[in-house]
């Protein structure tokens, strides 16, 4: 017999009926002013939200603004729990679906990536960022006995992964399957999950061992990237809908794709990541160490920018062996699986350039090319 995998009712709504799957989901999140901007009272706002329309303003000046388009745009009263369900909550139902998913944070050091993935909500419970409600979602919507639900945390610094969860593990080497293509870190410590106690402690010690790491590197944590990796092992009764006409070592010679049998354990993995700060490190003139550092972060950067694009453009070859942050990504986005880009900002006209540069690059995620210019009277 031909028959597919059916769509549980879970997945029904994000994948079966997505027109463009694998197309990048770009959100763009503008945070308030806050105490740090104080020193940027000269400079009054250059972004202004439009979210019904989905469009965002930037003004360049007095006389000209740009208008950009995006999936979504969240105005600055928008809630954590609004941002999750928009950004986030659609991903981590095709994980829990069994295919594989990535929501990732973008934008310049101090608009808010950390706020929006890892904020834990500790005194206030409506402050609860991705992160810690991705894992309620996926506590509540696994079982304990039959599933299992697992976590890495690692940070990527200067091309080097470091374990989060046992910080003298540097340097860990990322393994590809070549059959499957599977993507893992054999060496990471991976703790199974039992409550969400224990993902809270697990979040701030991955976020103290970050720091300490970093100080002693003397860097900051805003150079590095931070990965959250989620696995989910999920029993499976044999489906009605399933595809067993092939076995695993087949291959369609229609498609050419290869076939699978039927899986008792269903495996899929979430990554969340809080990517290192957009900022331009090199217009300081950085020198030496510093200078090395802007390298590899441009570099991780910038791969990550040219495989977003290639997925917009649907190219069938997504350059993702340049830098160990793509090669990380590589099974979890495009394809079959899921992603989310949140592009934070800042509203102060004090950093045009940057948010602009932000702002290009969630476009051309989104692959819009042509922004609609308009001269303002
Ligand atoms: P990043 O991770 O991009 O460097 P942070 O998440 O650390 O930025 O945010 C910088 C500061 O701005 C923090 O003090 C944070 O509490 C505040 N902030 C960020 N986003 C928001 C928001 N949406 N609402 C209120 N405060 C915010």
């Amino acid at each position: 017999s031909s028959r597919t995998r059916s769509p549980s009712p879970f997945s029904s709504s994000c994948l079966s009926n997505d027109p463009e799957p694998g197309r990048v989901r770009v959100a763009v999140r503008i945070r308030p002013r806050i105490a740090a901007d104080l020193s940027d009272a000269d400079y009054p706002d250059c972004v202004e939200v439009q979210p019904e329309l989905k469009k965002l303003k930037l003004r360049k000046n007095n006389w000209s603004a740009e208008y950009f388009r995006f999936d979504e745009v969240f105005a600055t009263s928008a809630s954590q729990k609004r941002v999750y369900e928009v950004v986030a909550k659609s991903v981590v139902e095709s994980v829990l679906d069994g295919y594989n998913g990535t929501v990732m944070a973008y934008g310049q050091t101090g608009t808010g990536k950390t706020y929006t993935l890892g904020r834990v909500g500790k005194d206030d419970d409506s402050k609860r960022g991705i992160m810690v409600r991705a894992l309620e979602d996926i506590t509540t919507n696994t079982s304990p006995t039959s599933d299992c639900v697992e976590i890495s945390y690692l940070q990527l610094y200067m091309e080097s992964i470091q374990d989060l969860l046992a910080p003298e593990k540097t340097n860990i080497p990322i393994v590809e399957d070549g059959r499957t293509g599977e993507v893992s870190v054999p060496g990471a410590t991976v703790v199974k999950l039992n409550s969400m106690d224990q993902f809270v402690q697990l979040l701030h010690m991955g976020e103290a061992n970050r720091h300490a790491a970093n100080t002693k590197l003397n860097t900051e944590s805003s150079r590095s990237h931070a990965i959250l990796m989620v696995f989910i092992r999920r029993s499976v009764p044999e489906q009605e809908g399933l595809d067993i006409s092939l076995r695993e070592t087949e291959v369609d010679k229609k498609t050419g794709r290869p076939g699978y049998h039927v899986p008792t354990i269903r495996k899929s993995k979430l990554l969340i990541v809080d990517l290192a700060g957009s900022e331009r490190l090199d217009k300081s003139g950085s020198e030496g160490h510093l200078r090395e550092e802007a390298k590899f972060i441009n570099l991780s950067l910038t791969s990550l920018g040219k495989c977003i694009n290639a997925l917009a453009e649907n190219s069938p070859h997504i350059p993702t062996r340049d830098s160990k942050l793509t090669r990380l990504l590589r099974d979890s986005f495009g394809g079959s699986a899921r992603t989310s880009l949140i592009v934070t900002i800042g509203p102060s006209s004090r950093h045009h350039a940057e948010t602009s540069s932000t702002i290009m690059f969630g476009q051309r995620a989104m692959k819009i090319v042509n922004a609609v210019k308009l001269k303002e009277e």
